[in-house]
């Protein structure tokens, strides 16, 4: 059935893809007047209601009630966004009124770890990535009872949602199925990028493999995910008709929304992470990694030594090791992990060289500005990115790193960076929708046109202002 809503003013970004040109970047977006969404689909909560209602009705009292309408329309599909006038037209379609706000394109969060939800505010931040990691692992390791992590799982999701989280890119090894429940639940869509790490690998049969065996590569619990898939029944998304069969080169099923991550190049077999990304490209899904996040990084690639060098010594790196002597982006590209297949993420740690690099080579990069300054990692260079023509999109990181997974927080923190190292506001409403879209590969989500799906957002105030969208 058919359902609509008006407000105020519409940002639909219909017909724009990630773009490479700065102008078109920091360009106002086109702002619609008075406008309807019509959208096709089964409704629940007040715009169930609201659907079943005959003629249009009252304006929500408040931004909270208008949140919980837009909740209720994400099982849909958009029809149309039009005129009020021209809506008028169509007769008996039930008319929702969202009052004097703006309505953007549902954000996009291309990079958490919300299976590390239980940790927050558990981690020591502040002092770099050595301590932070140090403090993480224990934690990380410790068995945590189902229902401890689900209750993290599942405020996370509501944090996602309030702040009109359209879909997720999410870091897994551990808890893949119980991540896309919590996520199914608020109506959420997920990638879900199963972590390479290490440079041992073994057989889902327990034998030792090549890096290059790429079934070696897949955590188990993704087992779990493809099991989920029979009943993994988004109102949206169709369920598979059959049972499926093991993908080529996994031990198992491969969800259609799960692919393979490289943790970073420090810390797994450059053979392992070449072979991961491989499978990703000829699996049409997009490929990610951790890529120059933090100093200790650059001086372990470069030179074998320094606080990194010392923990990796401990338990990961094979007896015999020695450094690439290369920074992490020109190393990145020569073993093949540059292209506009890759999601390369915090990309804190750059040269000129590097920002032309990661440009040219059409690789999608992901900020993490509050989660690199909780740890004290650095601050990316976000403007002369833009500048090159990087294609961007933003993550809040996981919750052992932020302080909360409100996208728009990621957002302001870009934008109240001094002069000449900030995103204008124009910029970053395209890094949370479109940019974030493309990053992911989603061509359903991103923009508001006929075809994609309904996860709208409220442009927060401080948004609707500098776009010059107040009523
Ligand atoms: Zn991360």
């Amino acid at each position: 059935m058919l359902i609509a809503v008006r407000a105020r003013r519409v940002i639909p970004l219909a017909g724009e893809g990630p773009s490479r040109d700065p102008r078109d970047l920091f360009s106002p977006p086109r702002v619609l007047d008075d406008h309807v969404v019509v959208i096709r689909g089964i409704f629940s909560g007040e715009a169930g209601q609201a659907a079943l209602a005959d003629g249009p009705c009252a304006p929500p009292p408040d931004a909270d009630s208008a949140t919980r309408v837009l909740s209720g329309l994400r099982g849909g599909v958009i029809e149309a966004v039009e005129p009020v006038d021209a809506f008028r037209r169509r007769a008996g379609v039930p008319l929702t009124d969202l009052g004097e706000v703006t309505l953007a394109p549902g954000v996009v969060n291309c990079h958490a770890h919300l299976e590390l939800s239980h940790l927050a505010g558990r981690t020591v931040l502040g002092g770099g990535f050595v301590p932070w990691v140090k403090s993480l692992l224990p934690l990380a390791g410790a068995d945590t009872p189902p229902d401890v992590r689900a209750a993290a799982l599942a405020d996370a999701a509501r944090q996602l949602a309030a702040c009109h989280t359209a879909h997720v890119g999410d870091i897994t090894a551990v808890a893949p199925a119980a991540v896309r429940r919590a996520m199914r639940g608020a109506s959420i869509g997920c990638s879900h990028f199963a972590e390479v790490f290490g440079y041992r690998f073994v057989t889902p049969g327990g034998e030792p493999a090549a890096p290059a065996d790429t079934a070696a590569l897949w955590p188990r619990a993704m087992a779990e995910l493809a099991a989920d898939m029979a009943t993994d029944n988004l109102a949206d998304a169709p369920a598979p008709a059959s049972a499926p069969s093991p993908a080529p080169g996994a031990p198992f099923p491969v969800h259609p929304d799960a692919a393979l991550a490289g943790h970073a190049l420090y810390s797994t077999h450059p053979v392992a992470l070449a072979a991961a990304r491989r499978w990703c490209e000829r699996n049409h899904r997009v490929f990610s990694l951790h890529l120059a996040e933090h100093p200790d990084e650059v001086e372990f690639l470069t030179t074998g030594r320094g606080a990194l060098a010392d923990l990796l010594a401990v338990r990961v790196l094979p007896p015999g090791f020695s450094a690439p002597g290369m920074r992490p982006v020109p190393y990145a590209a020569e073993l093949g992990l540059l292209d506009e297949g890759t999601l390369a993420v915090h990309c804190v740690q750059l040269d000129a060289a590097d920002i032309r690099l990661l440009a040219d080579s059409g690789t999608h990069v992901c900020l993490c500005p509050r989660s690199n300054a909780a740890i004290n990692v650095g601050t990316a260079p976000a403007r002369a990115l833009a500048e090159a023509g990087a294609l961007l999109c933003l993550g809040t990181d996981s919750l052992a790193s932020n302080h909360d997974l409100d996208l728009w927080n990621e957002a302001r923190a870009l934008r109240d960076l001094p002069a000449g190292h900030d995103l204008p506001p124009a910029a970053l409403l395209r890094l949370l929708t479109v940019g974030g879209a493309a990053a992911l590969g989603r061509g359903d989500i991103g923009s508001m046109a006929p075809g994609r799906r309904a996860r709208l957002a409220l442009l927060p105030e401080d948004f609707s202002q500098a776009l010059g969208t107040t009523p």
